[in-house]
């Protein structure tokens, strides 16, 4: 009852403190999205690959053939009929994501960014990314790509070992792998990024530091660095749990993890997001806007987006989902123009749980400015600068909360999942507590009405 008391002073403190005129009962909430500028990233989901790799859950499908002239069709109508319902006038990023977009033709590539400049502005120099199979990438279709309007290329590397490409089901060697990546520099320059996974059943701590070694041989600016899930359902996550593989032991997880920072860091890398590594300020716009909060319209199967629908006078940022399966999307799209299969608005508190999740990601972490944005009564400082589990953080050197706003130190975004729910709760409380009226206040308003009776 003592911390309970406590914790009621200490949310009466932090309302009388909110700007605005805020007080103990108003609800902090985001700012209208309305006034925002609008303004979205563009994610685009091509749902096929050649073959299944041994790991992977993504929402990804393998099929005989492809109609491509339908999916193709299907996205650009997709595309111009959530750029409406958003009213986005400038597409800040495309990233053409899967799923294997390589498998793709540059002409569906082409179309899709053609509708998305007809139906809002794409600046020129718009950053334009496509991942891409080091088995389905060429030189002569990385050319077809560029002339389509692709600018940048994330090539899923994985390993530069053959046992281990075997093992993870990819369908390239470590050769094929260099020779994409030497194309795709030749191709961008300085915008070719590289995925590499660590952590693999029975990796040792000297064979991934020679994966980093060889990786640093090939790299271009800019590398995004996964640990290895072992997802259910996968071939892979079978075999492990059958004995067939050794689990990796989590210390070594956590040791692999702090020597790929330090190489990389060595080696001129900025470590400006969990898993992302650039240099010479390579950072990947487009995966910026999702780490921000800013709006993203997912088009494509599965595709998940955060926007205002702005053409039905909506002030509220809502999460979307399209439908997963490609053949049941297609029949949405064509017969309703979108594949939505869900559509929630976001609470105030869970747009700032959001906020949190993923801001805290980056080095940069959450500015002052963009948490005002969606919590204009209820500072960084309400929530998170009082005695409470925050402080605590930061007092263990985990956290930082200072001019800058608020992020993790470089010890603590490595143990960022750990810090999480320290956070979000004293997050739910210190909303929660804002939000409920005080007792004086509620009696007030209770015995006014009854006199009005
Ligand atoms: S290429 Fe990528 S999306 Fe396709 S099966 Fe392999 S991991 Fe999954």
């Amino acid at each position: 009852m003592a911390a309970a008391r406590g914790w009621l002073r200490k949310v009466a403190a932090v309302a009388g403190a909110l700007p605005g005129g805020g007080g103990p009962g108003r609800a902090p909430g985001p700012a209208p999205d309305t006034a925002a500028p609008a303004t979205a990233a563009l994610y685009v989901h091509w749902p096929y690959c050649r073959k299944r790799c041994s790991y992977c859950n993504f929402n990804t499908y393998v099929v005989p053939a492809v109609d491509e002239a339908a999916v193709r069709a299907c996205l650009v109508r997709e595309a111009q009929t959530l750029l409406r319902l958003s009213q986005v006038h400038s597409v800040t990023s495309v990233f053409f994501g899967g799923g294997t977009p390589s498998l793709a033709s540059p002409g569906t590539v082409a179309a899709v960014l053609e509708a998305v400049a007809g139906a809002a502005h794409l600046p020129a120099g718009a950053e334009v990314t496509l991942e891409a199979n080091p088995s389905s990438t060429s030189a002569s279709a990385l050319d077809g790509f560029r002339a389509a309007g692709v600018n940048r290329l994330s090539i899923g590397v994985q390993s530069l070992d053959d046992a281990e490409l075997r093992m993870l089901g990819r369908e390239h060697t470590a050769a094929e792998a260099r020779k994409a990546v030497e194309a795709a520099r030749g191709l961008f320059p300085g915008r070719t990024s590289i995925d590499l996974l660590f952590g693999l059943p029975g990796q040792s701590r000297d064979a991934w530091a020679q994966r980093l070694e060889a990786t640093l041989r090939l790299c271009d600016d800019h590398i995004s660095l996964y640990q290895l899930t072992l997802e259910r359902g996968t071939a892979l996550a079978a075999q492990v749990r059958g004995g067939a593989l050794p689990a990796p032991p989590q210390d070594l997880l956590a040791d692999m993890y702090q020597t790929a920072r330090n190489v990389l860091v060595a080696a001129g890398f900025r470590h400006y997001e969990v898993s992302n590594f650039a240099r010479k300020g390579a950072l990947s716009t487009h995966n910026l806007s999702y780490w921000r909060a800013e709006q993203y319209i997912g088009v494509g199967p599965g595709a998940h987006g955060r926007f205002v629908l702005r053409a039905e006078g909506g002030c509220s940022r809502e999460a979307r989902v399209q439908t997963l399966e490609p053949v049941a999307w297609m029949r949405e799209v064509q017969s309703q123009g979108h594949g939505t299969r869900s559509r929630a608005v976001l609470s105030p508190l869970e747009q700032l749980e959001e906020l949190l999740t993923l801001g805290l990601r980056m080095d940069e972490g959450i500015t002052h400015e963009r948490w005002g944005h969606f919590s204009p009564q209820l500072s960084l400082q309400a929530v998170f600068g009082e005695p409470g589990e925050a402080r605590a953080l930061q007092q263990e050197g985990w956290l930082v909360l200072d001019s800058g706003g608020l992020r993790c130190t470089w010890a603590g975004l490595a143990v960022l999942d750990s810090l999480l729910p320290d956070l979000l709760w004293q997050l739910q409380r210190v909303l929660g507590a804002a939000r409920r009226p005080p007792r004086g206040a509620a009696g007030e308003r209770a015995g006014g009405g009854a006199r009005g009776l």
